[in-house]
């Protein structure tokens, strides 16, 4: 990756990644997510598509299956996708930056060896199991307990909202748990639970107001028995390890937002140049080409932060500000964007198979998960040191 990176003229590479991604986006995802999103279907073939062209093993190296890019060629495949279909592009997102990512960055050798290329191959999926009733935005109100005993870790408690969690190729659950007290604090580790174990159960999945096609469950472990080399990273560091994976996230997160956003103006243009009122398209009005001036300028912005955050983040440098501005800002953009577009398209923008209609109800968690918008107030606060 070049140090600095202009939205106007990407490198070759990447460019060719999100064109190939794009064409992906249009023509194997557009057709089939008004469907999947009415009927509330995680949608298997188009996974089964995105792992054929080596999507879910993108920011991995070959040695595990993955296609040796980066952390900003996800970004950009999530962009794409995120234009067209939220709920495909948190599928890859949760797939990659949050199930696959924490092995990568935490496990030892046998760990990667064993769990890497399946999930870089896209066979199988990971989730990641941090929020629980009481302990959301405060992840560290942890309750969810892992006792060793006996060369075993015997875990009880619950997890909710957890992505990617209960489909037909979901094969691990990464959770966090208290193991411990240190110091009169609780003592957080993660822990790897394969989702055949005994004691495992992903319970119905939630009604949601969007994302209809991404597969989100609580789940609640009860005696789960599971090896102690199951520990992910060091003892009592998986509180920490967890926060630096949702920094990285939040990239991710802003990317697919940036998309979000994007695809509203992009429908947009199309239908006020193409929609009549008054004997002229909607869009020769001013307000209108006003409204779609500024949702471009948003989405624009929204993508200067996150190229900005992700190429912090790969040179090595301090993101974590960047990160949650990225966040922020595109997530903003995307709900902003999401509001007008259907605003732009008048009644028809409230029927739910039109696309900037799931859009609208889509994009209202993206101020929610991975931290929410007054979360990223919160750590951008801190970073000033305020
Ligand atoms: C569809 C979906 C998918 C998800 N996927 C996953 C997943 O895969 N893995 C996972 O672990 N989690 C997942 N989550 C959980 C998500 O990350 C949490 O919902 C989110 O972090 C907020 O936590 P909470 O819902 O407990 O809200 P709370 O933490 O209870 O917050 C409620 C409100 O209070 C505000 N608030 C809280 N504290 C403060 C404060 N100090 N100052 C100001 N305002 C504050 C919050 O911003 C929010 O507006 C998912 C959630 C959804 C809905």
């Amino acid at each position: 990756m070049t140090d600095f990176l202009s939205t106007g003229a990407l490198p070759d590479d990447y460019r060719d990644l999100a064109l190939t991604v794009r064409d992906f986006a249009q023509s194997v995802v557009a057709p089939v997510a008004a469907e999947h999103d009415a009927d509330h279907t995680f949608p298997y073939k188009v996974v089964e598509g995105m792992a054929e062209m080596g999507l879910f093993g993108l920011p991995f190296p070959e040695e595990y299956g993955g296609m040796g890019g980066d952390y900003f060629a996800l970004c950009l495949a999530l962009e794409e996708l995120g234009k067209i279909d939220q709920s495909v592009a948190i599928t890859l997102e949760a797939g990659v930056s949050l199930g696959a990512m924490p092995i990568y960055r935490f496990g030892d050798d046998k760990q990667k060896q064993e769990w890497l290329p399946q999930l870089t191959s896209g066979r199988a999926l990971a989730a990641f199991g941090l929020t629980e009733p009481g302990a959301g935005s405060d992840a560290g109100g942890t309750r969810t307990t892992a006792t060793a005993d006996g060369g075993e870790w015997i875990i009880n408690g619950s997890k909710q909202f957890i992505t990617n969690s209960g489909t037909d190729i979901t094969r691990l659950v990464t959770v966090t748990a208290v193991t411990g007290q240190t110091g009169g604090k609780k003592e957080i580790s993660t822990i790897l639970v394969p989702t055949d174990t005994p004691g495992f159960v992903a319970e119905p999945a939630y009604n949601k107001v969007g994302w209809n096609a991404s597969d989100t469950h609580p789940l609640s472990f009860t005696d789960v028995r599971v090896p102690q080399e199951n520990l992910l990273g060091e003892r009592g560091r998986g509180y920490a390890n967890f926060l630096r994976i949702l920094d990285e996230g939040r990239i991710a997160i802003a990317a697919l937002a940036v998309g979000a956003a994007q695809g509203c103006v992009d429908e947009s243009v199309r239908y006020a140049k193409e929609r009549e009122a008054f004997g002229q398209a909607i869009g020769r009005n001013q307000a209108i080409a006003f409204k779609i001036g500024r949702m471009e300028a948003r989405a624009h912005t929204a993508r200067t932060a996150y190229y900005d955050a992700a190429a912090l983040m790969l040179a090595g440098k301090p993101f974590k500000k960047a990160a949650s501005i990225a966040k922020l800002v595109a997530s903003e953009a995307a709900m902003d964007n999401s509001r007008d577009a259907t605003q732009i398209f008048g009644g028809y923008g409230f029927m739910n198979d039109y696309p900037v209609a799931r859009h609208y109800r889509d994009s209202k968690i993206l101020e929610i998960g991975e931290g929410t918008t007054e979360v990223q107030l919160m750590l951008i606060g801190r970073e000033l040191g305020l």
